[in-house]
């Protein structure tokens, strides 16, 4: 029998050989929705983020939740209860964060490629603020909210080019990669910004990357940025707040990232050495604030043994769990049931999409049998985010528990419904 809770899921557990969500079996919310079904856990979600506001205690810090993680309305109404503010990165992020009753004032635009288009729908909507991506944009956020009679408060995404060396996982934050602009061009991009009559500078920002699981690479980000800062005010440039971005990492295989309050500590006394202690402080976590509060309920369809290897067959998958056909990432895999009897096979857990790089697990020991369920774990960040249509499957069920109550977020998708908008010649 497996230990009581799942390593990194503390409201994931076994109870008499079961595995629970929260109050709730999952066996029979499988059997009740079918599969494949993804259920989150409330509790989760809000002790992630408790870890952040613990963090941030006597602090002036504004959570902006990076909704790309999970942008499930039901999802986000956790969030914008809980008093966080969005990181968007399109107009339709901006258009569900409306929907789900979240504060525009609260929300922070991020992304390199914003068009014309989406800025007057976060200005007319009256966003926080722009974090700007290139000097190119700074010239049309400004064209823009000139024709609009306002001013578009921004912040410049620093590019802080964290040495790679040290930290190789970090995959935003680097030279070469096209977020941000550069760190040796941030002043000049300030001055040049705090001529235009359109804009209106609040901040300035940094996001490193993602998966991040040390604290290094976030201490030399807040170096580097608190550098600047003091180097733009000292230009005459006043900045509102210092936004540090997402990336926290979250346990998937024994990943041992710091926890959301050590980081801040660490980070805090940073800032309070260097006299920036009472700066509002604005950070963008997506992944660390969902990853591990959900899972994703899937059947075993087929037991294939092979010559070379054997696969596990099941309803999910890479449209439902795209992350490990895109950057080969690990999701644990256990049985709803667990079944001491069955013979354990080492396998490729597979979905029944017709690509190779259709799998949900390699080299597995398999626990379960055809008709049995298992669970897909830290499935609640960049799962159902990034899910498609392909091979016409529709999109999953999604679920939100709550103690001992479910609440359906997301109906499982009609076949009718992937079609309804294609028309016939
Ligand atoms: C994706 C993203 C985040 C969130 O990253 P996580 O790794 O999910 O925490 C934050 N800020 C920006 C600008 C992003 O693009």
């Amino acid at each position: 029998m497996s230990a009581a809770t799942l390593p990194g899921q503390p409201f994931v557990h076994y109870h008499e050989g079961q595995l629970y969500v929260e109050g709730r079996a999952l066996q029979q919310l499988a059997q009740r929705h079918a599969t494949p079904l993804f259920v989150y856990s409330q509790a989760a979600m809000l002790a992630a983020l408790a870890a952040y506001q613990r963090g941030f205690a006597g602090r002036d810090a504004q959570i902006c939740y990076a909704m790309k993680a999970n942008s499930t309305l039901g999802v986000l109404q956790v969030f914008a209860r809980a008093g966080c503010g969005f990181d968007i990165v399109s107009g339709g992020e901006l258009a569900r964060v409306l929907a789900a009753g979240g504060d525009a004032a609260k929300v922070i635009f991020s992304g390199v490629g914003k068009t014309r288009a989406e800025m007057r729908q976060a200005l007319d909507a009256g966003i926080g603020c722009f974090n700007v991506e290139s000097e190119a944009e700074l010239d049309v956020l400004n064209a823009v909210a000139l024709e609009r009679g306002c001013r578009a408060p921004i912040s410049i995404r620093v590019n802080p080019n964290v040495d790679p060396k040290t930290h190789p996982y970090i995959s935003t934050g680097l030279k070469g990669n096209k977020f941000g602009v550069a760190h040796e061009r941030t002043l000049a991009t300030y001055q040049r910004a705090a001529l235009l009559p359109g804009l209106r500078i609040v901040g300035i920002d940094c996001h490193i990357g993602s998966q991040i699981t040390e604290s290094a690479p976030y201490l030399d980000a807040m170096d580097r940025m608190l550098e600047l800062v003091a180097a733009i005010e000292a230009g005459g440039i006043h900045l509102e707040h210092i936004d540090l971005g997402g990336g926290l990492g979250i346990d998937y295989n024994g990943d041992t990232p710091p926890a959301a309050d050590a980081l801040w500590a660490q980070l805090l006394a940073k800032l309070d050495a260097r006299g920036f202690g009472q700066r509002k402080l604005m950070i963008e976590p997506g992944r660390s604030l969902v990853g591990n509060a959900g899972v994703c309920v899937t059947e075993v369809l087929y037991l294939k043994p092979g010559e070379q290897k054997n696969f596990c067959i099941v309803d999910a998958a890479m449209n439902d769990l795209p992350r490990p056909a895109m950057y080969q990432a690990f999701h644990r895999i256990v049985p709803l049931q667990e079944h001491a009897d069955h013979p354990s096979l080492l396998c490729d857990v597979v979905g029944p999409v017709c690509e190779s790089g259709d799998w949900i697990g390699r080299d597995r020991q398999i626990q379960a049998q055809a008709g049995e369920y298992l669970a897909v774990l830290s499935a609640g960040a960049y799962c159902v985010s990034m899910s498609s249509n392909y091979n016409s499957r529709p999109r999953a069920a999604e679920l939100l528990v709550d103690g001992e109550a479910v609440h359906v977020l997301r109906e499982r998708e009609s076949v009718a419904g992937l079609f309804a908008g294609e028309q016939l010649r």
